[in-house]
């Protein structure tokens, strides 16, 4: 018998590249066919879950077909490569300064900001530029600036832990309770010294999907500057809530409104409807951005500011955002929004009827919401065998510990993103009235061993 080649002829599944097992560790000695190479990865990711079923996630799983088509038109394109690509950098520029206007910025062309891969980038940006400001401050007054704090809720998103962490600055957390769910202002005297850099506001808390009263926040430092002289700005991470609040709740005062928002991040990947990885970062003026931290890039023969942890990233999520931001408009965004905090309200309401269950709060923030098993409901059951049942018809619907003070508390979220239709949604509700009705019928306890967060914040 001859030898098998890994050949165009060779019908798939029999090549020698798909017939052994993929190298995992070392790269192989030779070369495959590409569609042979492509046909074991695309199998392997077929292991992975389907995103549009995971409803842990906030970010991005579906767009349209144009969007698609311009990513394909630019995928190759460097968001640093400002002189060979000045179209991009142009359009960069576009997108934060509608963000600055959409965020009600005093003056957009008095404003600077930038994109980012991510939320996280975009909030190590904001910590820089305050502890950048908070050193100048303190050195022109021939003042220590050994000990930086950073003042946030204990239900933060982990990037300012690693913010603290990578920048030696000390967070200072301020619990969440049953009383106050969220940071509101109450005793953050207690919190804040002359060795404070700043406030983190959270618009769509992760755990939750709350606000932050960014207004009640503000209150309370011109309180404290009003008794102490301590004039402490505020960063609003906005990952999710600064695509939504502008829509769905423009009334709300969270943004450059107050002027003691110096700066609004966000995540383009979540609610602003692109494929990951991108954020946006926006300072409301020039000036809260200390200059010794922008370096300069060629740029048209001339130079271009850039402030980034990275310097090669794609350039293409940059043209989606403004491709979404052409497409839909105000009047679009806000039915995209809406249509995802019906379907986040439809399903609260669902939920709460389910005798099992406690709302913790109905998705009329940003389309998020979470809840918790009534005390006392079972000793058989909790929500890790929910989470458990539901991943088991394809939804991934995580549970998990509440933050430090709270942290005896498991709740389970649902996030609701463009794409999770009405139809599905009522799918969804369905599974979870009947694997509740099954876990309710159990007569002995489930198993607890092994079982772990079906998220990380
Ligand atoms: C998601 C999220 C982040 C991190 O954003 P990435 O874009 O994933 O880096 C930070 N803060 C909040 C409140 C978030 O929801």
């Amino acid at each position: 018998m001859s030898e098998r080649l890994d050949s165009d002829e060779t019908p798939n599944f029999s090549r020698p590249g798909e017939a052994t097992v993929a190298a995992r560790h070392r790269i192989p000695q030779a070369e495959s066919l590409p569609d042979t190479a492509y046909q074991i990865v695309h199998d392997e990711i077929m292991l992975d879950g389907n995103s549009r079923l995971n409803l842990a996630t906030f970010v991005g799983t579906w767009m349209d077909d144009e969007a698609k088509k311009l990513y394909e038109d630019s995928f190759d394109k460097n968001m640093i490569d400002k002189d060979e690509y000045p179209q991009t950098a142009a359009i960069e520029d576009n997108c934060w300064r509608m963000l600055a206007n959409l965020w009600n910025a005093p003056d957009a062309a008095t404003a600077i900001g930038t994109s980012t891969i991510g939320s996280s980038e975009a909030c190590m940006l904001g910590g820089l530029a305050f502890k950048r400001r908070w050193q100048q401050a303190r050195r022109a007054a021939g003042k220590d600036t050994s000990s930086p704090n950073l003042v946030m809720s204990s239900a933060v998103q982990v990037c300012w832990e690693k913010f603290c962490n990578y920048f030696d600055v000390e967070p200072r957390f301020v619990p969440i309770s049953e009383e106050h769910k969220t940071l509101d202002g109450h005793g953050l005297e207690q919190y804040i010294d002359e060795n404070t850099i700043g406030v983190v506001a959270i618009m769509g808390v992760t755990y939750t999907g709350m606000y932050e009263p960014v207004d009640e926040i503000a209150k309370a430092l011109d309180a404290i500057q009003a008794k102490t002289g301590l004039d402490i700005p505020i960063h609003v991470d906005g990952a999710s809530g600064a695509m939504i609040a502008p829509f769905l709740q423009p009334d709300t005062v969270w943004d450059f409104r107050l002027e003691r928002v110096h700066s609004i991040s966000t995540s383009g990947h979540k609610y602003g409807l692109v494929y990951p990885g991108l954020g946006w970062v926006v300072w409301r003026e020039a000036q809260w951005l200390p200059d010794d931290l922008v370096f300069k890039v060629s740029y048209l023969g001339g130079e271009m500011p850039t402030f980034a942890l990275n310097f090669s990233r794609p350039g293409a999520q940059v043209l989606l955002q403004y491709y979404a931001f052409l497409r839909l408009g105000i009047d679009g965004y806000t039915a995209v929004q809406q249509a995802s905090q019906d379907v986040a309200k439809f399903l609260s309401a669902g939920i709460a009827k389910i005798g099992a269950f406690e709302l913790w709060n109905d998705g009329s923030d940003i389309p998020v919401f979470a809840w918790r098993l009534k005390a006392g409901h079972t000793k058989n059951w909790n929500l890790y065998h929910l989470q458990d049942r539901l991943r088991m018809k394809g939804w991934l619907v995580p549970a998990y510990p509440m933050p430090d003070d709270l942290a005896d508390l498991t709740v389970q979220r649902i996030v609701v993103r463009n794409g999770l239709s009405m139809d599905l949604a009522e799918d969804l509700l369905e599974a979870i009235q009947t694997e509740t009705a099954y876990l309710d019928a159990l007569e002995s306890p489930m198993p607890v061993e092994g079982q772990h967060p079906g998220f990380h914040h």
